[in-house]
């Protein structure tokens, strides 16, 4: 694996790449890597002839500076990580290389999804998000940009994002890959002790509480009980909703074909989000 901690580097070996007829995936992480993360570099070594993966803390997307401080870095076993996954470049900036003194920040227009949900209880979150995106999404020109379920709503903030920036790429939304427990895999998961890891599974177990019971009881209802199910474990939710697939507010699963249940609580102070798509098999 090479690994470039230069734009133009990065860009230059692209480029003469993209000349021999060689395609492109993409998958931006902020490192602490993970199975989730190696699920959609697999994915896209399957498909494309290069796969580059990005590792870069994006101070841009926090609002909590004790969250940024925390997140965990991991990079020599990032870095072994990719090579034993057969990632082919790793762009690996330092905060300089993207955000130099002189740079101006944009403001995107993403709408009400800007405020709901995540942006809600981190505002600034998507616009950091867009920042660091539109410029890595320059650097790497890709044709497949590979993002995970997840983060439900960053997907669609990131789709809105490409349909106004001049890159060409798609997007692939990966499955969320698990832990034994259920737990989404993510970086903070390593924040969690392990008594805290264990009852964090209650997360899953609640959205599958909702896709049991939610096709034929009122969502008010539904949230009601599975709000119970949250606090009772000790966690602090920041929201938990069932909504269409834009995430607009439904009351019933009739209202829409593809309802989605996403949650966001905090167990000892470290913050996790889930979702799931209801109708799923
Ligand atoms: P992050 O490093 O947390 O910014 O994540 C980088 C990419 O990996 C994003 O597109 C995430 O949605 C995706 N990702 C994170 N966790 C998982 C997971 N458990 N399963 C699949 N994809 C994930």
């Amino acid at each position: 694996m090479i690994i470039y901690k230069k734009a133009s580097d990065i860009k230059h070996h692209i480029e003469n790449q993209r000349k021999k007829g060689c395609s492109i995936g993409f998958i931006p992480t902020m490192g602490a890597l993970h199975d989730g993360h190696l699920s959609l570099i697999k994915t896209s070594k399957e498909v494309n002839t290069i796969t580059i993966c990005s590792i870069f803390v994006n101070p841009a997307q926090f609002n909590n500076k004790e969250d940024f401080d925390k997140y965990p870095i991991t990079i020599h076993n990032d870095i072994d990580l990719l090579e034993l996954n057969g990632c082919d470049l790793l762009f690996l900036p330092d905060k300089e290389e993207i955000y130099p003194s002189d740079f101006i920040k944009k403001e995107y227009s993403l709408g009400k999804i800007e405020n709901m949900l995540e942006g809600k209880f981190r505002p600034g979150h998507f616009q950091g998000v867009c920042l660091v995106m539109e410029i890595l999404l320059s650097v790497v020109q890709c044709d497949i940009l590979y993002l995970g379920q997840k983060d439900y709503q960053q997907c669609l903030v990131i789709k809105k994002l490409i349909t106004s920036i001049p890159v060409k790429t798609s997007i692939q939304v990966m499955p969320t890959i698990r832990e034994k427990n259920g737990l989404a895999m993510s970086s903070r998961n390593k924040r969690l002790k392990e008594h805290d890891f264990n009852t964090a599974s209650i997360i899953y177990q609640t959205l599958l509480y909702i896709k049991e019971h939610a096709y034929n009881t009122p969502f008010d209802h539904v949230i009601q009980e599975s709000t119970k199910m949250i606090l009772n474990k000790g966690l602090v939710i920041d929201y938990l909703e069932i909504t269409d697939e834009d995430l607009n507010n439904i009351s019933n699963w009739h209202q829409t074909s593809k309802p989605i249940a996403l949650i966001a609580a905090s167990i000892d102070n470290v913050r996790l989000i889930d979702n799931l798509i209801l109708s799923d098999k």
